[in-house]
């Protein structure tokens, strides 16, 4: 077996792994990434892509902490995407600058004079209706819509961008092992004539987290998953225009929110999240169909969907674990030993989640000696790893539309 040294391993190349070792590169240390499958092949491929800058959590009426935290996010992604951004994105794609916040008469009376607020007004615009796109341009519209300045990205051309700038230190392996090993850590992989050693470890490997943690026999962090049942449609661009938007219902939570995405054949893609994936996710698939159709058509009941083709993807949110099962605010990073585990919960609060990352690695560093300084060549083998892809979109992936 031939084993091969690393001073930091990033385990898992999802959007958290991938901003570390991109911010991590940048700042000297000796980082390289392994992953089991594609980059952004779970949670950071099938998301909504959509940089919030908090006010959907703003909704309950109040500002609560977790809308604080992520109000900055949008303009440290804007920074990334022009190029000027403690990472560089300015190759990947942003499919809009905003997003829309509908709501029917009822609801919007209740939050008006909230969304009229201060700090709400900075976040959002009250259309009229002469500023009205499709689908909202109809006559039969008869609710509110607010623009928010909150971007949605094109997330596998996020993903691609930073796996184009640093694919020299990105490495195709499922860990299967991790052993403490002399004053580091020695990781096995699905292959089995290698073995790897990493002084410092940082796993993010989203639901993955959870077994490597047990290898490791921590009892600390624990993880929870939330799982979604996320409707996808398609149909030619003259049915479904694009559209970003948050559908307000009277909870917390938006009764839906739509994505889009442009494919090459004419057609246009509507990827639904909000209560319709939460709640869906004990329906079968022929009952999600059914149930998104249901709601679409009661939301804009103005619409033709009946040449759209239909599909669902079920996938589960890995966070940390909260005593009440509930949303966690804020990305949660854990530091045991030379051990750092990490889950961002939001794509867009990564960034604090890998500023934490840094905050323990300099701590570490102060301890002993600095990776970046005492440098350990990384001669992990070329020619055996295979170059690892960036993922497919959730509807790329289906393979019979109903
Ligand atoms: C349907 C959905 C929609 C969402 N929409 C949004 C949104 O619009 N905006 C937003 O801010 N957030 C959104 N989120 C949340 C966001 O997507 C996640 O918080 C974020 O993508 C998590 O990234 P991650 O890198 O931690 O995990 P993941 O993206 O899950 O990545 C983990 C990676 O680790 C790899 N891995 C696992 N085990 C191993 C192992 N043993 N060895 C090697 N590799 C391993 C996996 O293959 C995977 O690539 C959404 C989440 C979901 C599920």
């Amino acid at each position: 077996m031939s084993s091969y040294q690393a001073d930091i391993v990033i385990v898992g190349g999802g959007i958290a792994g991938l901003w570390t070792l991109a911010r991590l590169r940048g700042l000297g240390y000796q980082a390289i990434l392994l992953e089991a499958e594609t980059l952004g092949c779970q949670q950071t491929g099938a998301s909504q892509g959509i940089i919030h800058g908090g006010t959907k959590y703003a909704l309950t009426g109040k500002l609560t902490h977790s809308a604080q935290s992520i109000q900055k996010m949008p303009q440290r992604w804007k920074d990334c995407l022009n190029g000027q951004g403690e990472i560089d994105l300015s190759a990947a794609k942003k499919l809009s600058d905003h997003q829309y916040l509908w709501s029917n008469k009822n609801i919007a009376s209740r939050l008006t004079g909230f969304f009229a607020s201060k700090v709400m007004s900075s976040r959002m615009k009250h259309l009229s209706a002469k500023d009205f796109s499709a689908p909202f341009s109809h006559p039969d519209f008869a609710g509110d819509l607010y623009q928010l300045d909150e971007p949605v990205l094109d997330i596998q051309s996020v993903i691609e961008s930073i796996r184009q700038q640093f694919e020299a230190f990105i490495f195709q392996y499922q860990v299967t092992d991790i052993q403490p090993w002399v004053d580091g850590y020695k990781i096995e992989t699905n292959t089995q004539d290698i073995s790897i050693r990493a002084q410092k470890l940082i796993l993010t490997a989203g639901s993955g987290n959870e077994k490597l943690l047990n290898s490791l026999n921590f009892q600390q962090p624990q993880m929870q998953r939330r799982p979604l049942y996320m409707p996808i449609l398609k149909a030619k661009s003259s049915y479904l225009p694009m559209l970003y938007a948050h559908c307000l219902g009277a909870s917390a939570l938006p009764k839906m929110t739509i994505t889009s995405y442009p494919l090459a054949t004419d057609e246009i893609v509507w990827y639904l999240g909000g209560e319709i994936a939460e709640k869906g996710v004990s329906r079968s698939l022929d009952e999600q169909i059914k149930a998104a159709k249901q709601e679409l058509k009661k939301l804009m009941p103005w619409m033709d969907f009946s040449h759209c083709q239909w599909s669902a993807l079920a996938i589960d949110r890995a966070e940390p674990k909260m005593l009440d099962a509930s949303r966690p605010i804020e990305p949660a990073v854990f530091k045991e030993n030379n051990v750092i585990t990490a889950w961002p919960v939001k794509l867009a609060m990564t960034p604090i989640m890998v500023d934490k990352i840094i905050a323990h690695l300099e701590a570490m560093s102060d301890e002993s000696d600095d990776s970046r300084e005492n440098t350990i060549v990384n001669n992990l083998p070329p020619a055996q790893t295979t170059k690892v892809r960036t993922t497919r979109l959730p509807w790329q992936k289906v393979e019979h539309w109903l």
